[in-house]
Parts: structure tokens; C-alpha cells; sequence
């Protein structure tokens, strides 16, 4: 029985994230998706939110790993331990990534001799994609109908629909 993390802020969850969740679940028989608070990056969504969310969207995604979603707050390693997790899943989109990604999977290494981070690399169609450029189009009221699943596009449409109405 092999267990891996998949930690992130997934604020909101795109089909990026789907796309390594759904590789991951070919690797291992559980993937416990933690969800960051990350306040110092001002999230859109709160941390209650965006577990909910991700929940929704995983109903429909037909793979064999048992997958849960969790809040957490902390360090990555010590929930790893906790939970005797095998591995961190990172995804890993372009080069630009690889430098903090590498940093932060040798400390973790330091700090957890016990966890390897797996990186996995997504369909090229979602190397170009983050929740920030997500947010960014839809706040100028673009379509995000491509880079998200239709119940986080319904939500993240609503809200700036929201804050349009009140400027
Ligand atoms: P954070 O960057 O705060 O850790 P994110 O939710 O943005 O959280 O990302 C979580 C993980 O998912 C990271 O490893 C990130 O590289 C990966 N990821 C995000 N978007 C994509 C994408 N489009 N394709 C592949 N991996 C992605």
C-alpha cells in the first residue's frame, strides 16, 4: 500500500492539477491531496472552500487510488510522517519550476530522510496553466471554460461577477 501527498494551495483547483492527480493515482493506492490555508498569498478562495471544491470535482474522476482531501497548515514532513506517507507529488510545468521545486524537495529530504518528492510532468495542453492566470482572466470577465472543470468555473465566475457589481 503506497501512499503519496499532494500538497498546494489549489486556489482553484485546474485541470493542471487534475491532470497530475489523475498520473499520481496510476503510482500509488492513496493520494491524500492537502490543502494549504497560505494566507501570505492572499487567497480568493478560503482553505474550507477550496477542500469542498476539489471534493465536488473529484466525484467525477474515474481512478482506482483511494483519494482524500484534507486542510493542513505546517510542514509537509511532518504530515508525511504522521501518515507514513511513501511520497510528495510536485508537479513540474517548465524549467522555471524546477529551481524552488528542487530546493524544496532536498529539505524536505534533510527534514524526512523516509518521503522521496515524485515529480510528474502534465499533458503539454496545461504547462502554460496556474490558478493565478485563472483568476486574472476571470476577473476581467474572460471565459475559463478550458483550464477548469464547470463547477469551479460556475464558482470563480460568481464571485468576480460579484465584485464587478459592487465597484
Ligand atoms: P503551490 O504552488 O502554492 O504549492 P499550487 O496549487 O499552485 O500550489 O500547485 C500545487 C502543485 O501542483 C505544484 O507542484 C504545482 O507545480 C502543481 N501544478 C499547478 N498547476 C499545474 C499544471 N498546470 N500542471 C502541472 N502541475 C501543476
Amino acid at each position: 500500500m503506497k501512499t503519496a501527498i499532494y500538497p498546494g494551495t489549489f486556489d482553484p483547483i485546474t485541470y493542471g492539477h487534475l491532470d497530475i492527480i489523475e498520473r499520481a493515482s496510476r503510482l500509488f493506492d492513496k493520494i491524500i491531496i492537502t490543502v494549504a490555508q497560505n494566507p501570505t498569498k492572499s487567497p480568493l478562495l478560503s482553505a474550507e472552500e477550496r477542500v469542498e471544491l476539489i471534493r465536488k470535482v473529484l466525484v467525477d474522476v474515474d481512478v482506482d487510488a483511494t483519494l482524500i482531501v484534507e486542510p493542513f497548515e505546517g510542514l509537509i514532513v511532518d504530515f508525511a510522517r504522521k501518515r507514513k506517507a511513501d511520497a510528495i507529488i510536485r508537479g513540474l510545468r517548465a524549467i522555471s519550476d524546477f529551481e524552488y521545486e528542487l530546493q524544496m524537495a532536498l529539505v524536505n529530504r534533510r527534514l524526512y530522510p523516509k518521503v522521496s518528492t515524485v515529480f510528474l510532468m502534465p499533458h503539454e495542453k496545461y504547462t502554460y496553466l496556474n490558478s493565478s492566470i485563472v483568476k486574472e482572466v476571470a476577473s476581467f470577465g474572460g471565459d475559463i471554460e478550458n483550464f477548469v472543470p464547470p463547477l469551479v468555473r460556475e464558482t470563480i465566475e460568481n464571485i468576480y461577477k460579484q465584485k464587478r457589481k459592487k465597484r
